[in-house]
């Protein structure tokens, strides 16, 4: 008998180390969901030049001032710009966030 307890006992830790493993792995698949989600979402803004996806806003800059991404693109920061200069197109001192913070 002593035996038989004992292997339930073992059932039962066992049971509840599943129980705590199968909530860290649904609460691993909700976070990946969403990522998804969101990353779906993001495609759906984004136009793909080359093998760059480029923001909507970024192409209409482009389809209105008849320019490549190149221009709207921070390559000090390595993120888009969200500010176009007060001057723009006559001189491109467009901004990033990080640009703007660092200013
Ligand atoms: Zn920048």
């Amino acid at each position: 008998m002593k035996a038989v307890a004992d292997d339930i006992q073992g059932l039962k830790k066992e049971l509840a180390e599943t129980k705590v493993a199968l909530t860290d792995a649904r609460k691993v698949i909700g976070k990946l969901e969403k990522d998804l989600e969101a990353e779906r979402k993001q495609q759906n803004g984004f136009v793909v030049i080359g093998t760059k996806p480029v923001p909507m806003g970024i192409v209409n800059w482009m389809n209105d001032y008849g320019m490549p991404w190149e221009v709207f693109w921070c390559y000090e920061h390595n993120q888009w710009v969200d500010e176009l200069d007060t001057t723009f197109p006559y001189h491109h001192d467009n901004f990033c966030p990080k640009c703007r913070r660092s200013a």
